[in-house]
């Protein structure tokens, strides 16, 4: 069992959102995943190997297997299906979540399908170079809020240990089952849904090594790690 990794949240820490792979190749590694564009433009749900993106304006779309990611993790789903959710608030999920992780020493992915309540989502406009600092497209984020959704809560939970290689913690996305509605996921009550998981033995950590500005990124900061920790709260 294999996550794959294309970049690492310190890059984007100080304004690396160029982006380093294609969808295309992207998805020999996986047919499940989040991730983001070139630009830092929107939110990359990946669900069954195809790749939607919520963009700033809250419209989805297939994305093409030309475009960029500066930022993506995927998988090969093989879920492990783990029983039911049944009115678990916002406030509670993280930790309900945490509770059916094999281990909170590796890198799993969770995925809950069915019906939630209060789904809030946001998502990042496109940015143009220069580019800012990712703390600075806080100001450049929309954020979404439907009362009632059905649909899919995809993502990853990463150990603190790897801060700056990821987010510690649970990163979510949301992909409504009509295609309408999505992305990084703020808030959701879990009505009722499934969940599976996927815990990982491997982590194959993509760097983009020909890219001259990431060459020359000074990443041996403190600060990237606690900006990472604010960024993706
Ligand atoms: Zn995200």
């Amino acid at each position: 069992m294999q996550l794959y990794q294309h970049g690492t949240l310190a890059n984007l820490v100080p304004g690396l959102f160029g982006g380093t792979l294609s969808i295309h190749d992207l998805l020999q590694h996986g047919d499940t995943g989040i991730g983001t564009l070139s630009g830092l433009d929107g939110e990359l749900i990946i669900l069954n190997g195809t790749v939607f993106q919520v963009n700033a304006k809250g419209d989805v779309r297939v994305v093409d297997g030309s475009e960029m990611v500066p930022f993506a993790n995927v998988h090969h789903a093989d879920f492990t299906p783990v029983g039911e959710l049944t009115a678990v608030n916002d406030a509670a999920l993280r930790e309900r979540l945490a509770q059916q992780l094999i281990s909170l020493n590796v890198f799993s992915s969770v995925k809950l399908t069915g019906t939630f309540a209060n789904v809030t989502t946001r998502a990042v406009a496109g940015q143009k170079r220069p580019y800012p600092t990712l703390k600075a497209t806080a100001e450049a984020q929309s954020v979404f809020t439907q009362a009632e959704m059905h649909g899919t809560i995809i993502g990853y939970y990463s150990p603190k240990l790897f801060a700056g290689v990821a987010a510690p913690g649970f990163h979510l996305h949301f992909l409504s089952d009509d295609q309408q509605f999505g992305g990084h996921l703020l808030h959701a009550d879990v009505t009722q849904a499934n969940l599976e998981i996927q815990a990982f033995e491997d982590l194959d950590l993509h760097l983009p090594l020909a890219d001259p500005e990431f060459q020359a990124l000074d990443l041996d900061s403190d600060q990237i790690v606690s900006d990472i920790e604010l960024a993706e709260k």
